[in-house]
C-alpha cells in the first residue's frame, strides 16, 4: 500500500518536490507497524489524506530597493493540516525557497506539532527573497509587501506564522506592523514577536534550548550519562545553532565546531560564544573567517576546500553531533566519519538535516539518532505559549516559560521512546516520533470526519 501511495505522489508532484517526497517516504515507511494494527487507517484513507496539503497559496511580492529599483519575488504559504488546531509554522526567506521545500517543511511541521501535545496544526511559508546584503529599510519594505498579500490568509485562530531561516524577531516585527495597519487587529497573528509588543520571553532561545533539554533527558534515561565534559560538534551559526551552543556549554559540554553556508570553524579550546555572537548574533551575517582571525588556535575551512559530499564540521571526533543549519547537510560520508570517530548520539536541531542513508548508518550501528521533529519542537511549543499569552493578555516570566519548555521536551522524549518500545522499535526514535505523532493526528482526523 505504501509503495502505491508513494508512486502516486511522485506522479502527481513535480521535480521541485524532491525533499517533500523524501520526507513523506521516511514517515510512511515508519508507520508500517501501526498501519498493520488497525484497518481504520485504510477505511478512512488517512495516509492518502495526510500527504496532500489542505491548500498551497502562492502570491507575487513587489517591492522597491533603496535606489527605487523594482523587485519581484515569489511568496508562499502552505497550509498542510489543521486537524489539531490553527495552522502553525514558520516563514523562511532564502534564495533556495520554492513550493517543494515549503511543502516538505509544512508536512514535517504537522508531525512535530502533534508531538508537542499542544493544539496546533501544521503549515510553512516564505519567499525566495534573500535578506543577505539588504539594508534594514529594504528588509522592512519587503516584509511589508509580503504581508500585504499574506494577511488575507492568516488569523489568530486560522493560521499563525512564525520565524525560520532568514526570519527573526526584526522581520516578525515588520510583518506584524503591516498586518496591524491593514486589519486594525491587535491579536496574536504571528509568534516570535519582539517582547515589547506581545512576544514571549524565551522564544528566540526556545528551539536551541529545547534541543539540549531533550538531549539531557535522553542521555540520563538511555545511558545514565550527562553532557558534562563531553566534546560536541554543532553546525550552523544562526538562531538554533547559537542557542544550542549556549545551552550545551551551560551543561558543561565543550562545543568545538560551528559553520555557515561558506565554511566552518574548528576551535579545540571550545567555541567562544561572545565572539561568535559578535559575528552572527541579531541577524548579523559576517564571515566566520573573522572568528579564526580573532581566536588563537581556531581553524577555518572554506566549504569549497573540503571534498564533495562531506563537510569539515563533522570531521572532528565528538561524543554528540547537532546539525543545526539546513536540510540534507549531513551526508552518508559525514555519518561514516562521525561513526568512525566514536559519536554516540546525533540530535537534529534543523529540519531534516540528515540524509536517509546517513540515518541508516547511525541506526544500524547503535548511535542514538533523534529526528528534528522531536528534538527541535521547543520553538513551536514556545510559539504556542505566546499564542496563549496573547489570547489571555498575560505575560509569563522567564522561569515559567523555561520550566514549561523543559517539561514539554522531557514529555516528547518519553512519548517517542515509549512508542518506539510499544511497537517493537526500541531506541528507533524516527519510528517512535512518526508513530506517536500519527496516532494523535489520525485520531483527530477520524473524529472530525472526512
Ligand atoms: P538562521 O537563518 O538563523 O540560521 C541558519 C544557519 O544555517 C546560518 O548559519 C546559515 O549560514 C546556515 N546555512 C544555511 N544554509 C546552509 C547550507 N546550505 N550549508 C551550511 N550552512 C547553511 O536559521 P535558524 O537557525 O532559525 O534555522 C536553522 C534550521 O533550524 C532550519 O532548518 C530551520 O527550519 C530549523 N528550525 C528553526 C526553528 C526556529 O525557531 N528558528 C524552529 C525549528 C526548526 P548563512 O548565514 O551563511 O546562510
Amino acid at each position: 500500500m505504501i509503495e502505491n501511495i508513494l508512486a502516486n505522489l511522485e506522479r502527481t508532484n513535480c521535480a521541485m518536490d524532491g525533499t517533500f517526497i523524501q520526507a513523506v517516504s521516511e514517515v510512511l515507511h515508519s508507520l508500517d507497524p501501526i498501519l498493520q494494527s488497525d484497518t481504520k487507517y485504510q477505511t478512512y484513507a488517512i495516509l492518502e489524506r495526510l500527504i496532500v496539503p489542505d491548500r498551497e497559496i502562492r502570491f507575487k511580492v513587489q517591492w522597491l530597493d533603496d535606489n527605487n529599483n523594482v523587485h519581484i519575488n515569489n511568496g508562499y504559504r502552505v497550509q498542510f493540516n489543521n486537524a489539531l488546531g490553527p495552522y502553525k509554522g514558520g516563514l523562511r526567506f532564502h534564495s533556495s525557497v520554492n513550493s517543494g521545500v515549503l511543502k516538505f517543511l509544512a508536512f514535517e511541521q504537522i508531525f512535530k506539532n502533534s508531538l508537542t501535545g499542544l493544539p496546533i496544526g501544521g503549515a510553512k511559508g516564505g519567499s525566495d527573497f534573500d535578506p543577505k546584503g539588504k539594508s534594514d529599510f529594504e528588509i522592512m519594505k519587503f516584509c511589508h509587501a509580503f504581508m500585504r498579500e499574506l494577511h488575507q490568509y492568516i488569523g489568530a485562530r486560522v493560521d499563525v506564522p512564525a520565524g525560520d531561516i532568514g526570519v527573526g524577531t526584526r522581520e516578525i516585527g515588520f510583518l506584524f506592523g503591516e498586518y496591524k495597519k491593514i486589519t486594525r487587529n491587535y491579536d496574536g497573528v504571528l509568534s516570535g514577536k519582539p517582547y515589547a509588543f506581545g512576544g514571549s520571553l524565551m522564544r528566540p532561545e526556545a528551539t536551541g534550548y529545547g534541543v539540549v533539554y531533550f538531549t539531557v533527558e535522553m542521555l540520563k534515561e538511555e545511558f545514565g550519562d550527562s553532557l558534562w565534559g563531553k566534546v560536541c560538534c554543532v553546525s550552523g551559526a544562526g538562531n538554533v545553532a547559537l542557542h544550542t551552543i549556549e545551552k550545551l556549554q551551560y551543561f558543561g559540554a565543550k562545543v568545538v565546531t560551528c559553520s555557515d553556508s561558506e565554511g566552518s570553524i574548528y576551535d579545540p579550546n571550545g567555541i567562544d560564544l561572545l565572539l561568535l555572537r559578535s559575528l552572527k548574533g541579531d541577524g548579523k551575517r559576517l564571515s566566520l573567517e573573522n572568528y579564526m582571525l580573532q581566536r588563537l588556535g581556531s581553524v577555518y575551512t572554506k566549504k569549497e576546500d573540503y571534498p564533495h559530499e562531506a563537510h569539515a564540521v563533522w570531521s572532528t571526533p565528538c561524543y554528540a553531533a547537532f546539525p543545526c543549519a539546513t536540510q540534507n547537510e549531513l551526508t552518508f560520508n559525514d555519518a561514516v566519519t562521525l561513526l568512525n570517530n566514536g559519536v554516540r548520539t546525533v540530535v537534529e536541531g534543523a529540519n531534516m538535516p540528515t540524509v536517509p542513508e546517513a540515518i541508516e548508518v547511525f541506526q544500524k550501528n547503535g548511535v542514538l539518532f533523534v529526528p528534528g521533529k522531536a528534538s527541535n519542537a521547543g520553538g513551536v511549543a514556545v510559539s504556542e505559549f505566546e499564542m496563549s499569552q496573547n489570547a489571555s493578555m498575560e505575560k509569563w516570566d522567564f522561569d515559567k516559560v523555561d520550566r514549561k519548555l523543559n517539561e514539554i521536551m522531557c514529555q516528547i522524549y518519553k512519548r517517542v521512546s515509549l512508542t518506539a518500545k510499544e511497537y517493537g522499535r526500541e531506541r528507533n526514535f524516527v519510528d517512535g516520533a512518526n508513530i506517536a505523532a500519527f496516532k494523535r493526528l489520525s485520531e483527530a482526523m477520524i473524529l472530525e470526519g472526512v
